[in-house]
């Protein structure tokens, strides 16, 4: 039981794109996206981060995370996650580490308890940490 939790959808910066609203296929705002994200890792281009601040990573594929980098966690690194965890209450340096100390797996298998949906087993969103599974059990939609 993975719920879709995958290392490949965890971002260079520490993201966990499985619990992402754009991943998720919802705008922050309560809408459905127009889009579906495919999460960090699979995109092209790399996240507007990494491509506007890191000039490390910018150019070549160099690091898995941004914690295989001799400078982590840089100014930039922190700059995008303290509002992030002020905001969102998720940590992407606090991440980034645990995988570092505990490894990969341990990793998405706490994110997945993290995460899980107490009604109906689904997956939390952690930008509106609504469950879209129960939402759209009750909008009727599909
Ligand atoms: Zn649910």
């Amino acid at each position: 039981m993975s719920g879709g939790f995958d290392a490949k959808l965890v971002s260079r910066c520490g993201i966990d794109c499985r619990v992402c609203v754009g991943f998720l296929g919802y705008t922050l705002s309560g809408g459905k996206s127009p889009e579906i994200c495919g999460g960090c890792r699979t995109r092209e281009k790399l996240c507007a981060f990494i491509t506007n601040h890191c000039h490390k990573l910018a150019d070549k594929d160099q690091i898995e995370y941004c914690s295989d980098c001799s400078d982590f966690p840089c100014e930039n690194l922190k700059k995008v996650d303290k509002p992030y965890s002020e905001k969102f209450g998720v940590s992407l340096v606090e991440n980034l580490m645990f995988i570092r100390t505990n490894g990969m797996e341990e990793f998405l298998k706490s994110e997945r308890e993290k995460w899980k949906c107490p009604t109906c087993g689904g997956v939390i969103c952690v930008h509106t940490k609504k469950c879209y599974t129960c939402e759209t059990n009750k909008t009727g939609e599909t």
